[in-house]
This record gives C-alpha cells, structure tokens and sequence, in this order.
C-alpha cells in the first residue's frame, strides 16, 4: 500500500488525462476493512491540525470539490470534514446561479464564501462550473455582453482568470485545494439505478442527472481542459477515484491532511503583558476554587471512550472522529440491509472489535451486547 497521494496530484507539470485513469483504483487495497484504521487516524491528526490552524488564524483555506453527479462529494464532506470543529469550517453549495449572481461576474458570489484567516471554506461546486457545465452548454451565449468583448474566447479566458484569481487569493492569505471526484460512466450508472430502486435514496433522484449522461463525453473533456489548464503547484487539483466511496473518502482525508501539514500551523505562543499580568491572578484564582485543587492532568483527547450502537436500521460509534470511521467502513452496507439483512450487524461488529483491537476504548452499548450475544448463538 503506497500512502502517498503524489499518484493524484496535478501541480502544473504532469497532464491529467481522463482515457488513462481508473476511477476503479483503490491503490492496493482489498476492501474498505483495511482502510478503516488510516482513515480515522487522518480524521484525528486533521482534527488537531484544525485546532492550531484556528488559533493561529494566519491563513485561509477552500477545499473544492467538482465531481460529475452521483460521484459522492456529499458523503465525501460529510465523512472527512465532521469531526472538524464547527467554528473554524463551513461549507457553501453552488447552485445554477440566481438571477442577481447571473448579473454580475462570475466570480462575483464566491467572494462573501472565502474563510476569514484561521477558518476552512468547503466549495460544495464552484466557479469551476463555469468552465464545466458552462463550456459543455456554452452558457455564456445566454449572457449579455459589451459589444466590445463579442466573439472572444471566453472559456479560454476563464481558464487564465482562474489560475489569476486563485493566485491572488493564495499571495494575500488563502490558499486554494481542488479535488475532482472521478467517478466511471457505469458506476454513476449502478449509484442512479439504486437511487430509483432504494426508497431510502429516491430524494436523490433527477431526472436531469440522468439525462446530463448524454454529454458524458463532452464533461470529460471539460474536466481534463480544467485540470490541465488551472493546476498550478500553489493551487493543485487532486484527481480522486470515486467508484469506491471508502477509497475516495480515504484519499481526501490523506489531501486534507498533507495540506494542513504542509501549513505547518501551530498554537500562537501568548507571551507579552497580558500573559504576564494573568500569571500574577493564578493564585487568586486557585484560592479561589472551592476545593483549591487542580486536576492532576488533562484528559488526552485520544483516550475519549466511544460508545458503539448498533441497530438494524444504523450503526454509530459516538464521539469523533470514530462515528465517521463506522460510517465510512459501513456506508455503502447500509443501503444493503433490506437485501442481506444480518450480515451488516456481523460487518459492524467486526469494525468495532478492530477498532477495540488497535487501541480505541470501546464502550459496549447494551444492542451491541445483543447483537454479540445473537451471533454467538447463531453460530452454535
Ligand atoms: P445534490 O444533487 O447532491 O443535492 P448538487 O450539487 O448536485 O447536489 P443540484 O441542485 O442538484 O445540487 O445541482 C446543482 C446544479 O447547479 C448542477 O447541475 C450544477 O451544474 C449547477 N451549477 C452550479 N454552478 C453553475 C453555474 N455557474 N452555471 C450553471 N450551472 C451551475
Ligand atoms: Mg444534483
């Protein structure tokens, strides 16, 4: 298993080509099992970078994410950026632009979504839609335009104003991530038909969606000419093979985390006069405590016990990051309960004693004692 991500980064040099990737790939893995473990060890070291990345509040970051749909970005955010604290993140969806965006600049409705310095921004889609769905439906025909700029080569511009834009933002505090979820033609194809037949997923359906398939060629042209024509080593795009949701899950939390590494945030050192002053009210304010005594130590944020459920509806690990590893080990098993019924609970319960094995504290919930105690009796 190769940890690195080098194989999915596009910096400016190496040309992305869609014919040559494998959507499939799940770099040597055999199944989400031994990605499980990784996962939520990314999940708490992001966690703490988060945390010094706050305090510090030096720099921005926007992770965007552009995918064709069904490819999981949802799930994707939903999973790697949970356990961040809420303070320091938010995420923003864009949608076919209203008709006040439509008026202005393109670029002009993602200003108000960039992080002020310390915070994350997820683009849940973005002004890359402009050189996507635009360039396919040649959307800017619809606009109106100063005769002065007719028949110019505006996606071509785009190109070059978002290499600009995003270097500006990175030169004055914000750095830019991309992430491209590359789904395969007959794997969005299997996620629709199982949004028809699930109840569970029917929400999901458009029939747009599916439709969009007819330009699937045309999308895949677009997604190399934005790959190739906006990564920059500043500004990279990470191509993500999405048609296994854990190894897509797993690959982001490996960008996430290597791109707050590569910040290198710490906790700012509070050493001037108002740290000196509060040092002259410790023991006041020691003296002050009823019991005038201290904790010996302060609880390790690793050592937090989870506490594991398990019904035949869901299975949850409570507390962070845990919750997400479950989710991300169990996710797609979920939607198969009405088909294999039982051999969920056994998944679960072998994902909670793993978890149990490598050192996490497990707390054993009365429907997990049963769902053990069921099994064993099961098998005899
Ligand atoms: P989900 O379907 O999971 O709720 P979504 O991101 O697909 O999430 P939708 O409302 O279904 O949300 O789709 C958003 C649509 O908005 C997409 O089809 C996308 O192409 C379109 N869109 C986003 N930005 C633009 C843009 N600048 N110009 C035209 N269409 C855009
Ligand atoms: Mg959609």
């Amino acid at each position: 298993m190769n940890r690195s991500i080098g194989k999915y980064r596009y910096a400016g040099r190496k040309k992305f080509s869609a014919d040559k990737f494998d959507p499939a790939d799940k770099g040597g893995f055999q199944g989400r099992e031994e990605a499980v473990l990784e996962f939520v060890d990314n999940l708490k070291k992001i966690n703490r970078l988060q945390q010094k990345l706050y305090a510090e509040r030096k720099e921005g970051l926007v992770f965007v994410f552009q995918a064709m749909d069904a490819a999981g970005k949802d799930g994707v955010i939903r999973t790697v950026f949970n356990t961040l604290s809420p303070h320091g993140v938010k995420e923003y969806c864009f949608k076919v632009p209203s008709s006040e965006e439509m008026s202005h600049d393109y670029l002009w409705r993602f200003w108000s979504a960039l992080p002020p310095r310390g915070s994350i921004s997820i683009f849940n889609r973005s002004y890359y839609e402009d050189v996507l769905v635009g360039r396919v439906k040649e959307l800017y025909k619809n606009q109106t335009w100063p005769d002065r700029l007719k028949g110019t080569d505006v996606i071509g511009q785009r190109y070059h104003q978002i290499r600009e834009y995003e270097k500006y933002l990175y030169e004055t505090g914000t750095r830019v991530v991309k992430i491209f979820l590359n789904v395969s033609k007959d794997e969005q194809a299997r996620r629709f038909v199982s949004r028809i037949d699930v109840p569970k997923k029917n929400w999901k359906l458009s029939l747009n969606d599916i439709k969009e398939r007819e330009y699937w060629d045309a999308y895949m042209e677009a997604f190399e000419a934005m790959v190739n024509r906006t990564s920059t080593k500043e500004s990279p795009w990470y191509v993500v093979p999405a048609d296994h949701k854990w190894y897509a899950r797993l690959i982001v939390s490996r960008i996430v985390l290597q791109t707050l590494k590569e910040m290198n945030p710490d906790y700012p050192v509070n050493n001037g006069e108002e740290f000196e002053q509060a040092m002259q009210y410790r023991q006041a304010l020691i003296d002050s405590i009823t019991d005038g005594k201290l904790p010996d130590s302060l609880p390790e944020a690793d050592a937090l016990p989870i506490e594991v459920s398990i019904d035949e509806e869901d299975v949850r690990l409570f507390s962070e990051p845990d919750a997400i590893a479950a989710e991300m080990l169990m996710g797609e098993e979920f939607q198969k309960i009405s088909e294999k019924g039982r051999s969920l609970k056994k998944k679960g319960l072998s994902a909670v004693s793993r978890l149990a094995k490598s050192g996490y504290k497990v707390k054993y919930t009365d429907e997990i004692i049963k769902a053990v105690v069921d099994s064993d009796k099961k098998k005899g």
